[in-house]
C-alpha cells in the first residue's frame, strides 16, 4: 500500500496558499482510519470520559423546563457569567466584571478566533511559542496579523525563555500569546517565568493572550499561574478558557473570554455576528459544571496521570525521547531514531499497528520528527495501543 507522497502532495494542493496544509496530513490520517476496523485513536484532544452525570442532568432539566428555546444575551447567560466570574476570582485570582469583561463563546475555539480578529490590525505582530496549537495560525492569518514564533526545545522540556520573547519584540508587536499547559508540548510555564513575562508585557506595552484551557491538568508538582491575576495585568490580559477539557464537554461547544472592557466590546460585536450566542442548553450545563462538585475533575486528572506514566515508560522503552509532560493529556515525542518522518511513521503506525497518532507538523513546520500522542483512551486500551506500537517499532 502506497500511502505517503502522492496523497501528501494532493492534500497540499488543496490549500496551496495557507499554513493549512499541516492539518491536511492529520485529515488524511483520520480519513484512512475511518475505513479501518479496530483503530485505537491517540490522535484528537477529545476526552474519552462522559460528561459528568450532574451536568447532563442539569441540562436535561433546563430542556424540560423550556429554558433552552431562545437565544441568550449574546455575551452569555448572566447566571453563567456570574459563575465564571466567581470561578476566576476563586481559582485564578482574576478579577473580572461579568457585565463588561466576560463573554461566553461557542467553545474556546470561537473565543480565540474572535479575540484575535478584535485585537489584531493588519501588520500587527503577535509572539507565539513554537510548537503551537495550529488554530492560532489560521486566526492570525485571517486577521492579516504577523505571527512571530518563539522557539522552544525538547532539551529544555519546551520551556519558554523570556529572553527569547524579549529579543523578538519590535515596534509592531501587539501581543504575546501564552498557552499553559501547552498543546502539544505538555509544558507548563512556571510561576517565576509568568512573573517575568508579565514584567516584559508591561515594559513593552503588550497585550497578553492567555489560553488556559488545560489549566486543571498539571502533574509532578507543576503549578499553573494565571498571568491575568498579577498586578497591572488585568488591563492588558485576555484569558481564554472553556469547558471542553476540564469537564469532558467538547461536544457542548462552550468557552469564554475574559478581557478589558473596550476589547470585550469588540469581541462581543464580532461574536454576535458569527453565532449570536453560545447554545443555551450548553450554557445551563456550564452553570451546573461550575456550581457542582469538582471531584469529577480530580478523577479525570488522576486517570490522565496514570496513563501519562504508562506512556512515558513505553516511549522510553522504544527509544523515543520527549519533553517532560508536566501538563495536559499529551506527550510530544521525538521519533528521530526511526529515521522516518513523523508523517510516514504515523502512516505505518496506523496501517500496521492500527493506532492513530498525529504528526508534529500539525503544530508547526519544523516538527516533522515529532508525534503528538494523546492519552484519551481508558488505561487498558492505551496499554493495548502501547503493545501494538512496541511490536511495530
Ligand atoms: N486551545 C487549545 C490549546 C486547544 O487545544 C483547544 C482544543 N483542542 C482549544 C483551545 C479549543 O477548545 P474548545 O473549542 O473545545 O473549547
Amino acid at each position: 500500500m502506497t500511502l505517503t507522497s502522492p496523497h501528501r502532495s494532493q492534500n497540499r494542493n488543496r490549500n496551496p496558499d495557507g499554513p493549512f496544509h499541516i492539518v491536511d496530513e492529520r485529515d488524511y490520517l483520520m480519513e484512512i482510519a475511518q475505513d479501518m476496523p479496530d483503530v485505537i485513536s491517540l490522535g484528537l484532544g477529545d476526552p474519552d470520559f462522559a460528561t459528568p452525570a450532574h451536568i447532563v442532568a442539569a441540562a436535561t432539566d433546563a430542556l424540560r423546563d423550556g429554558r433552552c428555546t431562545d437565544y441568550t444575551d449574546h455575551a452569555g447567560l448572566p447566571e453563567l457569567r456570574r459563575a465564571i466570574a466567581a470561578k476566576l476570582a476563586q481559582e485564578n485570582g482574576i478579577i473580572a466584571d461579568p457585565d463588561t469583561e466576560i463573554t461566553v463563546t461557542t467553545g474556546g475555539q470561537e473565543g480565540l478566533y474572535v479575540l484575535v480578529q478584535a485585537v489584531l490590525d493588519p501588520g500587527d505582530e503577535i509572539l507565539v511559542p513554537d510548537p503551537r496549537y495550529s488554530s492560532y495560525d489560521a486566526a492570525i492569518t485571517r486577521a492579516q496579523g504577523v505571527m512571530v514564533t518563539i522557539p522552544t526545545r525538547e532539551a529544555d522540556d519546551f520551556a519558554l525563555d523570556p529572553a527569547e520573547v524579549e529579543q523578538r519584540i519590535t515596534p509592531r508587536t501587539k501581543a504575546l500569546l501564552l498557552l499553559t499547559p501547552s498543546n502539544p508540548t505538555a509544558a507548563v510555564i512556571p510561576p517565576a517565568t509568568i512573573h517575568r513575562l508579565a514584567e516584559i508585557a508591561k515594559a513593552h506595552d503588550l497585550l497578553v493572550i492567555a489560553d488556559e484551557i488545560y489549566e486543571h491538568f498539571t502533574y509532578d508538582g507543576a503549578v499553573h499561574l494565571s498571568i491575568g491575576s498579577l498586578p497591572g495585568m488585568r488591563e492588558r490580559t485576555i484569558t481564554v478558557n472553556g469547558f471542553s477539557k476540564t469537564y469532558a464537554m467538547t461536544g457542548w461547544r462552550l468557552g469564554y473570554v475574559v478581557a478589558p472592557v473596550a476589547i470585550t466590546r469588540a469581541i462581543r460585536a464580532i461574536k454576535e455576528t458569527v453565532s449570536i450566542a453560545a447554545p443555551t442548553l450548553s450554557q445551563w450545563a456550564g452553570v451546573a459544571a461550575l456550581a457542582g462538585s469538582q471531584e469529577c475533575v480530580t478523577v479525570m486528572r488522576t486517570a490522565y496521570d496514570e496513563r501519562r506514566r504508562a506512556l512515558m515508560q513505553a516511549l522510553t522503552d522504544v527509544g523515543f525521547t520527549y519533553g517532560h509532560p508536566y501538563g495536559t493529556f499529551y506527550i510530544f515525542a521525538n521519533t528521530s531514531r526511526t529515521q522516518l518522518t513523523a508523517f510516514d511513521l504515523a502512516v505505518r503506525m496506523l496501517t500496521e499497528a492500527r493506532v492513530l497518532i498525529f504528526p508534529g507538523t500539525g503544530f508547526g513546520a519544523d516538527w516533522g520528527n515529532y508525534l503528538r500522542f494523546s492519552l484519551l483512551q481508558p488505561t487498558p486500551i492505551l496499554k493495548e495501543a502501547i503493545a501494538r506500537l512496541t511490536r511495530v517499532l
